[in-house]
């Protein structure tokens, strides 16, 4: 396959605050444990799904639960102010991300899967696609120099499971999932008390139920970039078993 190395940088983009730790957080964990980075991209907090907080309260506490998490894992995070529910596709935001992208150089991106039940997911995949291409562009002139990315993949997320067949598992250790755990408890959402949805039994099932496949105790699962799905090499590669 590709060189497979944990001194890689990773940028994980999502809709909302918290998508990206859940669904990412455990393999981030553990490339920066190796030696490696990480960065979170947030386009919007995320502060619509409160039960009792108003929009504006929900959103600076997820401004505070963000900052908590990727500290908890020593990552980067940014947030944009976008409306939750109003994510718009334009050039306008791709162009922004575009120059996340120049600005953080990862070697590999972490976004949501095309299909998703919630019509913010499924723009940022389409922003991400865009973002990776104008970030790649020489010839597209913004404050920083180009940056290219070989390696995008589509996180397991509870919400864009429509034709989500991973292509990888990656094994997490013990201490890369409890600091996992620490990052996403910064998240009332995860603690419980936010949503019907058992945010912290699904995912902590999930990296079982994967860990499985992978003949491992716990696993993160991603898809391959369609575009990467034929890849050069000297030899035919055999997987790991
Ligand atoms: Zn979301």
């Amino acid at each position: 396959m590709t060189e497979q190395t944990p001194k890689n940088k990773i940028l994980a983009i999502g809709a909302h605050a918290a998508d990206m730790e859940l669904t990412a957080g455990m393999t981030m964990a553990k490339y920066i444990r190796a030696g490696g980075a990480g960065a979170f991209l947030h386009l919007t907090p995320g502060e619509r799904g409160h039960p009792t907080k108003s929009a504006d309260e929900y959103r600076e506490q997820k401004r505070d639960e963000a900052a908590r998490a990727a500290a908890a894992l020593g990552a980067r995070m940014q947030m944009f102010d976008y409306r939750d529910g109003e994510l718009p596709y334009n050039d306008e935001v791709a162009f922004r991300v575009a120059d996340v992208i120049r600005a953080e150089k990862p070697d590999i991106i972490v976004t949501h899967w095309k299909h998703s039940m919630h019509k913010d997911h499924a723009r940022t995949y389409q922003i991400v696609q865009d973002a990776v291409f104008y970030a790649a562009l020489r010839t597209i002139e913004r404050p920083l120099p180009r940056h290219g990315i070989r390696s995008i993949y589509y996180a397991d997320n509870w919400e864009d499971q429509q034709d989500y067949v991973p292509d990888v598992v990656v094994a997490i250790d013990p201490e890369s999932f409890e600091a996992w755990r620490q990052c996403c408890s910064a998240y009332q959402l995860f603690r419980g008390g936010v949503s019907n949805f058992r945010y912290r039994e699904y995912y902590e099932a999930l990296a079982t139920t994967r860990g499985c496949v992978a003949f491992t105790q716990r696993a993160n699962a991603f898809k391959l970039w369609e575009e990467q799905q034929v890849r050069g090499g000297e030899w035919l590669p055999i997987p790991r078993s």
